[in-house]
């Protein structure tokens, strides 16, 4: 499959411009209850912190 018409340079270079992301190191924040490493806007891995009055229990397995 070849595609219809040929991009646009200023069309290739605005889709390029956003390849960067995927070759960045994976962003980190420490959580505020245990201080271990843990993805911002998710559960902390260790004690399954999320944000004050919210906290997940992990079951085993997971
Ligand atoms: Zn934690």
């Amino acid at each position: 499959m070849l595609p219809v018409q040929r991009k646009s340079r200023s069309q290739s270079k605005m889709r390029r411009s956003h390849q960067w992301r995927a070759n960045r190191p994976v962003v980190s924040v420490r959580c505020p209850n245990c201080g271990s490493p843990k993805l911002p806007h998710a559960a902390c891995s260790g004690c399954g912190y999320v944000r004050p009055g919210l906290k997940i229990t992990l079951t085993k397995g997971q």
